[in-house]
């Protein structure tokens, strides 16, 4: 199932891709995915992002590849960081290059989206608090993460986390192709069967430090082939299973 937030005529609401029309649930019943209250044509809506996380929680240095292209050692325990949520964007937005950098990358990153509030979950348990995945991309002022020393403007800017088209539930995260394109050339290409921390590993680690909320996101790292946007450019995530989120930069 392909859940989705989106801007109607009437207003913004949640609901239920199917084919070319959407579902409109009722609002505030976002648990109940049986209660619909109108439809609406694809054509006729735009898309957002499909979750409003109460925090954006980032991995760092999660695939092999990656941690061999920066230089850098495979860490023992998962490197956390924050995004706000005023980085988030949906599909189809604007990421707004800032006037103090110079080089802003894309990381092409499986999204995964929390069901229930929830604290110290066992990894056995980390399946059921999840309510599906999503493609997102981990905009990076790289200049300003070296720069810095830690990484809280590099990762923060407005429009630095695009996410969506949707979320994907019913979704086996194990072995997914996770692909970056910029203006249509394939930059990255890696399989989530390559994570250094596997998702339960994720979700329970992040839960043992902080509470998780309804539609919080964690974003789970990026494979090698990191490379830089300039303003123009369309910056494309594609994930098995899931769809491609497409932006492009101002
Ligand atoms: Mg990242």
């Amino acid at each position: 199932m392909r859940l989705v937030r989106f801007r109607s005529r009437s207003g913004i609401a949640q609901g239920i891709l199917q084919d070319d029309r959407i579902a409109e649930l009722k609002s505030g019943t976002s648990v109940d995915l049986t209660a619909i209250a109108a439809y609406h044509p694809l054509a006729d809506v735009a898309l957002l992002a499909p979750c409003l996380p109460s925090k954006v929680v980032a991995v760092g240095l999660n695939y092999r590849d990656h941690a061999k292209e920066l230089g850098m050692a495979v860490p023992e325990e998962p490197i956390l960081f924050l995004k706000p949520p005023t980085s988030v964007i949906g599909p189809g937005g604007e990421i707004i290059a800032p006037a103090m950098s110079s080089q802003v990358d894309f990381e092409a990153e499986l999204g995964i989206v929390i069901r229930f509030r929830a604290s110290r979950i066992a990894p056995a348990e980390a399946r059921g608090h999840i309510l599906g995945y999503t493609c997102a991309n981990d905009v990076t002022a790289r200049d300003l993460q070296k720069r810095d020393g830690q990484w809280t403007r590099a990762k923060g800017f407005d429009t630095f986390c695009p996410v969506g088209p949707w979320i994907e539930t019913g979704l086996d995260p194990a072995d997914l192709l996770v692909e970056s394109y910029l203006n249509g050339e394939r930059r990255q290409s890696s399989r989530t069967s390559q994570f250094i921390f596997g998702i339960e590993r994720l979700v329970s680690f992040i839960s043992h430090v902080m509470t998780l909320e309804p539609g919080d996101l964690i974003i789970t790292g990026t494979p090698a082939g990191i490379g830089t946007m300039r303003p123009g450019d369309e910056i494309e995530v594609r994930i098995e299973g899931i769809g491609r989120l497409k932006n492009t930069m101002r």
